[in-house]
């Protein structure tokens, strides 16, 4: 395909999100030396601004991997083979965090929630009463497969205050778009990924652990060695980092986080509410259905919608993409075929939506939908 073809497209995957010019130009900026002042400049400062957006004082480190590196790393710098953890589920990335626990040898209650539902907060507390021994509780706080945000506060509560077990938080397409304050609510360990969120490509993770994760740490027999935590942290006292970093998607993402942060978390937080309200708005008056079976519960990065039974969906994802230049993202897992998903987070505006809105009602009809 032509690049003048891709640079028009809209892409509204859930991940990779559009990439603003003046941070693709700052990614062209000449190599450096990863062991020298400019980078300890750069990861330090880069560092920095993800605290500020995790709003946290935990330690942070910034991997080269994508999202699920660090859902990985997550999970093998605080567990052991055999320790009983519960898992939440309620959709495809829900799923992967339980795999990678079982993976690595956990002993894992998974707990299963219906797609399009959220978790909840009450069975994960019935489940902590009934067994003791349970260490810790992995979940997803924005379900991207299925357009549900979980109510991670209430899960926090009961998790942290209630029953004080380490938390493992995926918020890979939440964080630095929905308000996750990572010390507010307690998280032990958050992981999130570069390419949904902070306006830069796939390929950088971040995790934030806090001293009761390095706690955890300390008796942790689960193998890891890229993914170690202990030599990130050693790395970046004297400004480096373990292995080869990207260094040009840490010059994008100095530049994204400027973004962020000027902008203000609060209005990138209402920025994001308002365009989810107004995309789940648009594609309810087209007549379409949400998949997301209590609206208050509705994702603000991502609006999963359900497929019509009359429609054929790779005939209409390939109209969207190939007439309107609005790429969509299909169903996941069991979901495939049954939904499609219009991303809306990171750099995104209310036009982009309005877009994607009108190219649905063109298309629609053309498909046989008539609402
Ligand atoms: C995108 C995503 C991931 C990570 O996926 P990668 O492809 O490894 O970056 C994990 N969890 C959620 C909720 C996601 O949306």
């Amino acid at each position: 395909m032509p690049l003048t073809k891709i640079a028009q497209q809209n892409l509204r995957t859930p991940g990779p999100t559009p990439i603003p010019d003046d941070i693709m130009e700052e990614m062209s900026l000449p190599m450096i030396n990863h062991r020298g002042p400019e980078f300890k400049e750069l990861i330090e400062a880069t560092t920095d601004g993800l605290k500020q957006v995790f709003m946290t004082t935990n330690d942070l480190y910034i991997l080269t991997a994508s999202g699920t590196g660090a859902l990985e790393s997550s999970v093998v710098n605080t567990l052991s083979p055999g320790d009983r953890v519960i898992a939440c589920t309620a959709g495809s990335f829900g799923d992967r965090y339980v795999q990678i626990a079982q993976t690595y040898g956990a002993d894992v209650l998974r707990m299963d929630f219906e797609w399009g539902d959220a978790i909840d907060p009450e069975a994960i507390r019935a489940e902590l009463r009934k067994d003791p021994s349970i260490k810790a509780v992995l979940v997803t706080h924005n379900e991207t497969s299925t357009g549900v945000t979980h109510d991670l506060e209430a899960i926090s509560r009961i998790v942290k205050s209630e029953f004080d077990k380490l938390l493992l938080v995926d918020a890979v397409s939440s964080l630095g778009c929905l308000p996750l304050p990572v010390d507010g609510w307690n998280c032990d360990v958050v992981a999130t990924g570069s390419q949904k969120g902070f306006m830069i490509p796939p390929g950088l993770a971040f995790i934030s652990i806090s001293a009761r994760g390095w706690e955890a740490y300390q008796d942790a027999k689960m193998p890891r060695f890229y993914f170690d935590l202990m030599a990130a942290e050693r790395s970046l006292q004297r400004g480096q980092t373990p292995w080869t970093p990207n260094v040009a998607l840490l010059y994008g993402l100095r530049l994204g986080l400027d973004r962020i942060i000027s902008e203000g978390l609060e209005s990138v937080y209402g920025r994001h509410a308002s365009i989810g309200e107004y995309c789940r708005a648009g594609v309810k008056n087209l007549g379409l259905q949400l998949l997301a079976t209590d609206e208050s519960r509705a994702s603000n990065t991502v609006t999963a919608i359900k497929m019509p039974d009359e429609i054929d969906g790779g005939k209409f994802m390939a109209m969207m993409r190939e007439d309107e230049g609005v790429v969509l993202a299909g169903g996941q897992g069991k979901l495939t075929g049954h939904c499609f998903r219009i991303g809306h987070l990171g750099w995104v505006t209310k036009e982009d939506i309005t877009e994607v809105l009108e190219a649905l009602e063109r298309v629609l009809p053309k498909v046989g939908f008539s609402g």
